[in-house]
């Protein structure tokens, strides 16, 4: 697909974003791709997982919608691809209903994000945006992690809530700071074990619930709870809905 240089916006689509969009069935790529050419989105596709390895190659997205279910490979193992080459890019799974397996996999694995077929267009174009934001605040190496009124300092260490600072357990520190560089999304436990505790999955998971419990007790006190359990799945930090 050819996209125009600048979008409706007058804003340059490579500067919007680079996005390649992998589906198999011919009406969601076209919807999909559509949708974010209109939004000012420098948009690729591809409807099988070789088609999808070669145009990511080249063109290099910063954010690939990838469909699990491909008829050549399955979406897995297109992003392992991807990353074993040490493309930077951010993925959002487009996952079958019910398909909660998919989900869990998706996320372990290093996805940031999934949508649940059949999906809104808003709905994802959110997904995209807020992925794109957190990968490219993730880029700028500020050491400043913020989450509505939580501060996190990776250089100093001082954690703050509403400006007041929190004595955290270094184990503490690394499952918040783990949360906030993935706010908004939900992790799995099996994900949090292996990134802060360095265990492999055959770890004892309870040790998480552990320290969420020790965080939402420092953390609590001082606003409307960040910390949300994910039941069955794991826990998401993200701000207070108003
Ligand atoms: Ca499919």
């Amino acid at each position: 697909m050819t996209a125009q240089l600048t979008s409706s916006t007058g804003v340059p689509r490579a500067q919007q974003g680079r996005l390649l969009v992998v589906e198999d069935e011919p009406a969601i790529l076209d919807t999909v791709s559509r949708f974010l050419l209109f939004l000012g989105y420098d948009v690729r596709t591809a409807a099988t997982a070789s088609d999808a390895l070669a145009t990511a190659r080249s063109f290099l997205p910063e954010l690939i919608l990838l469909d699990v279910m491909l008829p050549d490979a399955d979406g897995f193992e297109v992003m392992r691809r991807l990353r074993q080459d040490g493309l930077p890019l951010a993925v959002v799974f487009l996952t079958a209903r019910d398909s909660r397996k998919d989900l869990i996999r998706g996320l372990t694995e290093g996805g940031d994000d999934y949508v649940t077929k059949p999906f809104g267009l808003d709905e994802l174009a959110a997904r995209v945006t807020a992925v794109l934001r957190r990968t490219r605040q993730r880029e700028r190496s500020d050491p400043m992690l913020r989450v509505a009124d939580l501060e996190l300092d990776t250089l100093t260490y001082i954690v703050r809530r509403a400006g007041v600072p929190l004595d955290l357990a270094p184990t503490e520190f690394r499952l918040l700071r783990y949360l906030m560089l993935h706010h908004g999304r939900v992790v799995p436990r099996a994900q949090l074990l292996e990134h802060v505790w360095s265990y492999d999955f055959n770890g004892d998971d309870t040790v998480v619930a552990t320290y969420i419990s020790y965080l939402r007790r420092k953390m609590d006190p001082l606003g409307p709870p960040l910390i949300h359990t994910q039941r069955g799945v794991g826990y998401s930090l993200r701000e207070p809905r108003c």
